[in-house]
C-alpha cells in the first residue's frame, strides 16, 4: 500500500533548513542546510551517526524546536507558527513515558483526552478508539494491567498505540527500539512495518542502527555532521554509495585507490594498485588519469583457486570465523589488503588457512566510484 500512494504527495517537505542551538552566530550547529522531501504514506529514516542532527530535525518537525533559517511544511503548509498540539503529527520516543498509576487502556484514553482531536470526542467514541488502537498492536488482552506489569517490548506497543490513536498524519520515531534487546527488536521492526503498511500514515524513523534502517524503510537519508549525505530506497544506498562516509557507515567495504584509464559508453575502466583492471559507472568530469575510490563490498569478491583465469594473485592474511560468514583478509602482490566474505556453506566447507596464496574475482558491477 505504501509504495503505490507514495507517489501521490509529500507529506514533509524541508527546504533550507538551518539548526543553530543559542546564539545564531557563535552557537554550535546542528543542521547546516537540508533539504527532504517525505512522501505521503513513506516509511522514510533519518539514519546517522550519533549528534548528526536526527533529533533536531524531528523535533522540528514535531514543533519542538524551531529553525534558524528555512521553512518546514506538512503537506504544503508552512507549519513554523502551529504549536506542537496543532499540528497533525506525534511522537514515539525512546522511553515509553506512561503513567505508571493508569491501566494500559486509561494511558491510551488519558493521551486523547489531552489531545485537539479528543476533545472532540464522546466517551464513548475514545472507548472504541482505545480498544481498536490496542487490537492493531495486539494488546488487547492487557488492557487493565498497568504498565509496570509489562515487558519493554509491550510497553512500546503501547506507547505506539498511544502515539496513533489520535490518528496523526506524521508519526514521528525517536529511536524507539533502542532500550529492547536484540530478539525483540528484530521482532518489533516487522510488527512497526505492518502497522505503518496497514494504517497508511507516514512513519518518519530516527535511527543510528543501519540494519534497522536497511530493513524497515522505504527511503533512508544519511546524515552526517548536520548535513544530508544521500537520500534513496536501501538497495540504492547499499549498492550506489555516493561518497566515503555513507560506503563505511551502511555495512563494510573496501576501499580501493583507483585511476581512471578509460570510457566506453556508460562503463569506464579503473586500474587499481597492482595493474588490475576493474571496471564501473563513469562519474561526470573525471578524465583519464584522474585519480578515484571506489568501494568494493566484502561479499562481491570471491577467492578462488590461484590459477583460475582473470583472478588476481594474492594471499590470505587471516581469516575470521563469523557463523554465518567467513571473512578472509587477504593481501594482493602489492601489499594492498582487502576482506573478502564468504557464506559459510557446504560448499566452503574448505576453509583457506592463513599463508595460503590464492586467486580474487571482483564480481561485475560490483565497484561503486566514490565521490568525496
Ligand atoms: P543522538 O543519536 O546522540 O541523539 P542526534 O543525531 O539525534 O544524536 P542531535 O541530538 O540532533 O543529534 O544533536 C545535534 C547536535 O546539536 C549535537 O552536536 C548536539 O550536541 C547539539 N545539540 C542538541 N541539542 C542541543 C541543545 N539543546 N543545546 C545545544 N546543543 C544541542
Amino acid at each position: 500500500m505504501s509504495a503505490q500512494h507514495s507517489q501521490q504527495g509529500i507529506a514533509v517537505s524541508i527546504r533550507s533548513v538551518r539548526k543553530v542551538y543559542g546564539d545564531p552566530a557563535t552557537g554550535p550547529v546542528a543542521l547546516k542546510c537540508v533539504d527532504l522531501d517525505i512522501r505521503d504514506n513513506e516509511f522514510f529514516t533519518l539514519l546517522g551517526p550519533s549528534g548528526c542532527g536526527k533529533t533536531t530535525l524531528l523535533r522540528m518537525i514535531a514543533g519542538f524546536e524551531f529553525p534558524t533559517a528555512g521553512e518546514i511544511c506538512l503537506y504544503g503548509e508552512n507549519i513554523a507558527d502551529r504549536p506542537p498540539y496543532e499540528r497533525p503529527v506525534n511522537t514515539v520516543f525512546q522511553h515509553y513515558a506512561l503513567f505508571p498509576h493508569m491501566t494500559i487502556a486509561e494511558n491510551l484514553a488519558f493521551g486523547l483526552e489531552s489531545h485537539p482531536m479528543g476533545q472532540r470526542m464522546s466517551k464513548a467514541q475514545i472507548a472504541e478508539r482505545v480498544a481498536e488502537m490496542l487490537a492493531l498492536v495486539q494488546m488487547e488482552r492487557f488492557a487493565a494491567r498497568r504498565p509496570s506489569a509489562l515487558s519493554g517490548g509491550q510497553q512500546q506497543r503501547v506507547a505506539l498505540a498511544r502515539a496513533l490513536a489520535p490518528h496523526p498524519k506524521v508519526l514521528l520515531l525517536d529511536e524507539p527500539l533502542s532500550a529492547l534487546d536484540l530478539k525483540l527488536r528484530q521482532a518489533m521492526r516487522e510488527e512497526l512495518k505492518s502497522i505503518q503498511a496497514k494504517t497508511g500514515i507516514t512513519f518518519i524513523f530516527v535511527t543510528h542502527d543501519q540494519e534497522e534502517a536497511l530493513t524497515m524503510s522505504d527511503r533512508i537519508a544519511v546524515l552526517s555532521e548536520g548535513e544530508v549525505q544521500q537520500v534513496g530506497r536501501p538497495d540504492d544506498i547499499y549498492e550506489n554509495p555516493r561518497n566515503r562516509f555513507v560506503a563505511d557507515f551502511i555495512g563494510e567495504t573496501n576501499f580501493i585507490s583507483a585511476t581512471l584509464i578509460s570510457v566506453a559508453g556508460e562503463q569506464a575502466q579503473y586500474r587499481i594498485a597492482g595493474g588490475a583492471m576493474i571496471e564501473a559507472r563513469v562519474v561526470d568530469g573525471l578524465q583519464a588519469g584522474s585519480p578515484v575510490t571506489l568501494s568494493i563490498r566484502p561479499e562481491r569478491l570471491q577467492l578462488v583457486s590461484e590459477d583460475t583465469p582473470n583472478a588476481l594473485p594474492c594471499q590470505v592474511h587471516a581469516q575470521i570465523y563469523m557463523g554465518t560468514d567467513l571473512h578472509y583478509q587477504v593481501e594482493l602482490a602489492d601489499g594492498l589488503r582487502v576482506t573478502v566474505r564468504t557464506p559459510n556453506s557446504a560448499g566452503q566447507r574448505q576453509r583457506l588457512v592463513e599463508g595460503q596464496r590464492a586467486g580474487l574475482l571482483f564480481e561485475k558491477g560490483s565497484a561503486s566510484v566514490l565521490l568525496d
